[in-house]
């Protein structure tokens, strides 16, 4: 894990979770080769254990240098009534979201 390449450590990202790509707007440039270059996925796995939580993990990597920017990880899951995805990345940031299963939202409208 890297300090040095992102402008804000684990940026709150609300409910955005991503389980692929890079949130470039948070990539400062590679803090060995000082280049703002794409940012590479490297390492992609996608695994379900048996409790039925999937999880997706990957690297950012510098297209340049091979420098390890970051990992990645997703989680999904269902809980009770509520699918559940959570996010955590020092490039990406947290984030976390939850959506009923049933059609009708148990919790009732969501007052603004
Ligand atoms: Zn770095
Ligand atoms: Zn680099
Ligand atoms: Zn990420």
């Amino acid at each position: 894990m890297c300090h040095g390449c992102v402008k804000e450590e684990y940026p709150e990202r609300e409910n955005m979770c991503l389980d692929n790509g890079s949130f470039l707007r948070n990539f400062a440039g590679c803090a060995e080769c000082r280049k703002l270059e794409i940012v590479r996925i490297e390492n992609r796995k996608c695994t379900e254990d048996e409790n039925g939580i999937e999880l997706v993990t990957y690297q950012h990597v510098c297209l340049c240098c091979g420098h390890i920017i970051g990992q990645h990880e997703y989680t999904f899951k269902v809980e009770g009534e509520f699918q559940v995805y959570q996010m955590e990345c020092i490039l990406c940031g947290n984030g976390e979201d939850e959506r009923s299963i049933l059609p009708v939202d148990p919790r009732g409208p969501q007052l603004m």
